[in-house]
């Protein structure tokens, strides 16, 4: 029987049609076979050897020759640092320059690697560079929202393949975050409590959606999956800052972001992903209505005329299930 089932946060709403459904396994099928590429490519702007391609780093992480990890100016950004934020009127319409902080974060000088298949103490340096750029970003003039995602795959929207993830940061916050913002605090001005929490407390708890629970990490499939294996990772107890994660708690989400993301390569047969982090808007850094995590979504499925008129998304997969199949796929 197909269901409705509502996002706790955002209070949308989600239909699991289980009249459509795949087994977890099936979305592994019909894939074409990736290519194999090589550790190194001279035309690769990414690779070591080609750092002149690329503006000079605003970080970079390792030891001893060479490096582990490279950030840089997006060369090709929609948005620049040298803008003005101030709103101009075209008639009845609202503009503003583009300004912003666009950069990219280099994860590896291997140009074959991809989180999944890298070493933890690398996906660990990773987090580490994402820590590190937020915080310095948080403090630049007029910045108010920094995305931190990672597309893997040309149907994520990638076409560079040196793995890498990228930051965004503008002066705007967006409807959808504002709103998500809105009912976070609503949330929490009717029961005092941080609805994440609960949301974390209440997955626990029923203990039927849990990919992985560590000392400071849950990692779940949510009630309302807006489409098959999407995951979000928590920290567990509150916490609304990324920027504010501890050197321990880093040390554990690379476990646990590494196995996730190795359980979707093997278990799916590397499908494309996009990854991405919220957290609390710069400034909010204490804010006891919200709390930081990531989500993953493979692109298994495309949303269409129906998603996009309606913003209710159809999944032809229970969480449940693939929870499970998730929780059954050995990486160890
Ligand atoms: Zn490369
Ligand atoms: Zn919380």
């Amino acid at each position: 029987m197909p269901e409705f089932r509502q996002n706790i946060v955002t209070k949308e709403w989600v239909i699991i049609s289980t009249e459509r459904a795949k087994r977890p396994d099936q979305f592994a099928e019909h894939r074409l076979p990736r290519k194999a590429t090589p550790e190194f490519s001279q035309d690769c702007p990414f690779c070591p050897g080609n750092e002149h391609q690329t503006p000079p780093p605003s970080l970079q992480l390792g030891d001893g020759e060479g490096w582990s990890v490279r950030v840089v100016p997006n060369k090709y950004a929609a948005l620049r640092p040298d803008h003005s934020t101030k709103r101009e009127r075209a008639g009845r319409f609202l503009k503003a320059d583009g300004y912003g902080i666009a950069e990219v974060i280099i994860e590896t000088p291997l140009h074959n690697l991809s989180i999944a298949t890298m070493s933890e103490p690398q996906v660990r340096l990773v987090l580490e560079a994402y820590r590190h750029r937020k915080n310095e970003v948080a403090k630049m003039r007029d910045i108010n929202f920094i995305t931190l995602f990672r597309n893997h795959g040309e149907r994520a929207g990638t076409s560079l393949e040196h793995p890498h993830s990228q930051l965004i940061a503008t002066p705007i916050i967006p409807p959808h975050v504002r709103d998500q913002i809105h009912q976070a605090m609503s949330s929490y001005d009717s029961y005092g409590t941080c609805v994440f929490c609960e949301m974390i407390e209440e997955e626990l708890s029923q203990n039927v959606r849990i990919v992985m629970d560590s000392r400071y990490f849950v990692a779940f499939a949510p009630f309302a999956s807006r489409s098959p294996f999407e995951l979000r990772i928590y920290p567990k107890t509150h916490r609304s800052f990324f920027g504010n994660a501890t050197d321990d708690e880093l040390d554990d989400l690379a476990h646990i972001l590494k196995t996730l993301l190795l359980k979707i390569h093997t278990g799916l047969d590397n499908p494309d992903y996009n990854y991405l982090i919220r957290s609390a808007p710069v400034g909010d850094y204490a804010a006891k209505y919200y709390h930081w995590y990531m989500v993953i979504v493979p692109r298994l499925t495309t949303p269409a005329g129906f998603e996009m008129g309606s913003g209710i998304y159809i999944n032809v997969s229970t969480p449940e299930q693939c929870a499970e199949f998730l929780r059954s796929v050995n990486v160890a």
